[in-house]
């Protein structure tokens, strides 16, 4: 029997009332031994859910997919995408959308259960996920959520008792994913690809009454959807530039309607500033380094226009003519949150035209001497320029007194020039070594403590507090950080 009362589960799955092509109804597979390892008991507060109840043992078994909630119709989400630019049919191969939690303020969100089995989207896959990158996702995401950067979040992950096999033998889990919704980018294509001109209408029309509800009664609000969709992401992917983020992996598939940030498997931030860092193991053309994400943002949303093309104009030509505009808006709309986002990370206020001109200075110079991108803004801010590579070289000594004068031609005084760069620049990133340091402890020693510890330093990057300064410094090794997709 399920306690749905007890735990606050408000289940309503709108997913699965969509045409049959969009999904196959699914249930987890269930797991040995079911152990709840850590739970987001702020975020399980705002879904409306019950901490303790999700602490006992029917709250586990419903994280581990062993048991359904009333009101669950668990299914396997069907989508293509583009991977490193070929396009293959892909889907929710190690995924169940359990369903859509109605939160008491009456927001839709999916909960869905990552590496819980098989579907009939797994290929050669097992449907299964080990724990070290379950924790990684919970940790990286975390960490975007408090940074302030639109992202699926991590309500909690189960260790399953059973062994997944990769290169070896590791723990099995499952993470609980919530999200505005699983609407990729990926979702369009397949559609586009297999679907009919109707079920096609009918995603975009859940799309646009899910995410865009001001645009959905408006005149042809399909262009709409592309031109909000455009922006979502032009606004995401500048903060992940602001803050060093690379996701590693913006296949189609991964890139959301919703401007949410998602699927934490490569991803990783930047230590020294250079815009050709990668970490993915298997990025060997650098096609997802962190200065290409702009181009790669773009490209993925012409993907996306390309899909919606029947939906623009019944005349094609002019369908493609009114896609491009809103695509070219996308490097327009990057461009100036980027270049409003870098003003307030050194402190201005007003616009004068020469800003991008001091800004790129500054990361030529950071380049060059391969200054940390993350302390070098906090050394800005806090003006501790002693800790950085950058204090004496001559670059640098002009480049500072050229900001200094730009910050003199502002009104706003010193004081909220500071305050501003303190909101905008945050104290620590998830550093790759305090990841490592966290997961293997978990992992390995089954202590949580570390986790624990780094996830309330990350929860609020803005405090600048005196605990979260062992947390910036850089790591003793320099190997190259290298990361994998945990699949
Ligand atoms: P990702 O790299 O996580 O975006 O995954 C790409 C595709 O591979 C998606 O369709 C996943 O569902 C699928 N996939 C990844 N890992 C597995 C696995 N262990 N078993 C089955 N399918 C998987
Ligand atoms: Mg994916």
């Amino acid at each position: 029997m399920t306690k749905s009362k007890e735990t606050g589960w408000n289940l309503d799955n709108s997913y699965a009332r969509l045409p049959g092509l969009f999904f196959s109804s699914t249930n987890p597979t269930p797991v040995r031994s079911p152990k709840l390892v850590i739970l987001n008991n702020k975020l399980a507060e705002s879904l409306g859910l019950n901490v303790q109840a999700l602490q006992s043992e029917d709250g586990a078994a419903v994280f581990a997919g062993n048991e359904i909630p009333e009101g669950a119709s668990p299914l396997a989400q069907a989508y293509g995408g583009h991977q490193f630019g070929h396009f293959n049919m892909l889907g929710d191969g190690r995924a169940v959308l359990l369903s859509e939690q109605i939160t008491p303020r009456d927001e839709r969100v999916d909960i869905q259960l990552k590496g819980s089995g098989r579907t009939p989207y797994s290929r050669g896959g097992d449907g299964r996920a080990a724990l070290g990158p379950m924790l990684r996702e919970y940790i990286i995401s975390e960490a975007m959520y408090a940074l302030g950067i639109p992202t699926t979040r991590s309500l909690a992950v189960v260790t399953t008792g059973e062994l997944v096999i990769r290169e070896t033998k590791l723990p099995g889990a499952i993470l609980t994913r919530v999200a505005a919704s699983h609407l990729r980018v990926g979702t369009f294509q397949y559609v586009a690809q297999w679907g009919t001109a109707r079920e096609l209408r009918i995603l975009a029309d859940y799309a646009l009454h899910r995410h865009f509800p001001e645009v959905e009664a408006g005149e042809n609000q399909y262009l709409s959807l592309l031109q909000e969709v455009v922006k979502r992401q032009a606004e995401l992917i500048a903060k992940w530039q602001l803050v060093g983020f690379i996701h590693g992996v913006m296949n189609t598939d991964n890139m959301t309607i919703s401007g949410e940030t998602i699927d934490y498997g490569p991803c990783a931030f930047m230590d020294t500033y250079d815009p050709a860092t990668v970490f993915s193991s298997i990025d060997i053309q650098g096609r997802y380094a962190y200065g290409n994400q702009p181009v790669i943002g773009g490209w993925n949303l012409a993907r996306f226009a390309e899909a919606l093309l029947p939906l623009l104009h019944d005349d094609e030509e002019q369908a493609v003519e009114l896609a491009q505009d809103k695509i070219s808006d996308f490097t327009k709309l990057y461009h100036s949150n980027w270049v409003a986002g870098m003003r307030a990370k050194l402190g201005i206020f007003n616009e004068e035209a020469e800003d991008e001109a001091l800004i790129k200075e500054l990361l030529s110079v950071m380049k060059k001497h391969r200054a940390d991108y993350t302390n070098t803004f906090r050394a800005l801010t806090f003006d501790t320029l002693e800790d950085t590579a950058l204090l004496g070289t001559p670059e640098f000594t002009e480049w500072h007194e050229r900001w200094q004068t730009r910050l003199g031609r502002q009104q706003e005084s010193k004081d909220s020039s500071n305050q501003l760069m303190r909101n905008s620049n945050p104290a620590l990133i998830p550093r790759n070594h305090r990841v490592e340091e966290a997961l293997e402890a978990a992992v390995e020693q089954g202590d949580y403590s570390v986790m624990e510890r780094l996830l309330e330093m990350l929860s609020n990057p803005y405090a600048h507090s005196a605990e979260q300064a062992e947390y910036s410094t850089l790591p003793a090794s320099t190997i190259p950080y290298r990361t994998f997709c945990g699949t």
